[in-house]
């Protein structure tokens, strides 16, 4: 049985309907019907429980030349190992699907889990390259779940251009190395991260700081942006990333890594270099693991 529906928001007035597909025969022709006569198609895929982050994905997906756009909410268990909890992971659908309505979203994708990944699937995508270290290491097979289930995304759906938040910056060129290797005729469209008015990143796992931990949560991109730009200074690449490592374990991070990498291959780097570099972090604050990253001006 088809399962495709639409939604009205009702309460703002606006009767600009939004379909909701669950199944995929109907994402298809969804699909097929918003790219009649040339009309592109934007994609923002997420795992939901949706902040103003992904919300930018959808008006960016728009400005880079999509004239609808749907967005997928699902959350992978592909890209989840045994440490990460993938039953702790916030649900919030109908909160979404407002969000999404309000954004002007045309479509959203809510696969169940037996739709992505039927019986007898045997099929995963590896990315090398940008996949090595970092998030990589942390945790292993995650960037096999995101490759494999972007590329399905971007085959289901057929979409032009997909917009991906420069906040989860080796998820950005793990995809984007993908559907260059892979020929999918696809605009991967990077987003800068949005941030809460104190720097930090906006992020569906904030949610889990406690009152204490949320205070101390902008420290990191303080840390990050005072290393970037000693970085530009001239100092000592690796003394400054030992610094701020220190600084970040005085305020009460347990660092994972503070890393200056090439900005598109995420080779390591020992000093500055004339070629786009980025400044990666993940530290874990309590419970919760808090990923940041920045451009460094050479
Ligand atoms: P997620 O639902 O966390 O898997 O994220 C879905 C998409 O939203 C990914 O492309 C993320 O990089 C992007 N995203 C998450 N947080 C932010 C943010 N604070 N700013 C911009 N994009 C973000």
């Amino acid at each position: 049985m088809a399962v495709c529906g639409l939604s009205r928001n009702a309460q703002s007035g606006n009767l600009r309907a939004m379909k909701i597909c669950r199944d995929l025969p109907s994402l298809r022709a969804a699909c097929a019907g918003l790219r009649t006569s040339g009309r592109r198609l934007g994609l923002v895929p997420t795992m939901g429980a949706l902040h103003d982050g992904h919300l930018a994905l959808l008006a960016a997906a728009r400005s880079a030349g999509a004239d609808a756009v749907a967005a997928s909410i699902f959350v992978n268990p592909l890209q989840f190992n045994a440490n990460d909890d993938l039953a702790r992971y916030p649900r919030d659908e109908d909160g979404d699907l407002t969000k999404l309505r309000d954004a002007g979203c045309d479509l959203v994708w809510l696969p169940p889990v037996e739709a992505m990944y039927p019986p007898g699937s045997a099929s995963v995508i590896e990315v090398a390259g940008p996949s090595q270290g970092f998030e990589g290491d942390a945790r292993p097979g995650h960037f096999r779940g995101v490759a494999t289930v972007c590329a399905k995304l971007f085959l289901q759906t057929g979409a032009d251009i997909a917009a991906f938040g420069e906040k989860d910056w080796q998820q950005l060129q793990v995809v984007t190395r993908m559907a260059r290797d892979l020929d999918i005729p696809i605009l991967i469209q990077p987003v800068p991260t949005m941030r809460e008015a104190d720097g930090l990143a906006m992020s569906s796992r904030n949610r889990f700081l406690n009152a204490e931990e949320r205070a101390t949560a902008p420290v990191l991109y303080q840390v990050m942006q005072a290393v970037a730009r000693d970085i530009t200074a001239g100092v000592a690449v690796m003394q400054v990333l030992a610094e701020g490592k220190s600084r970040l374990i005085a305020a009460g991070f347990a660092p994972d890594y503070l890393a200056l990498v090439a900005a598109e291959t995420l080779e390591p780097l020992k000093q500055k270099s004339a070629a786009p570099m980025r400044l990666l972090a993940a530290a874990k604050l309590g419970t919760v693991r808090l990923l940041d990253d920045m451009g460094v001006v050479g």
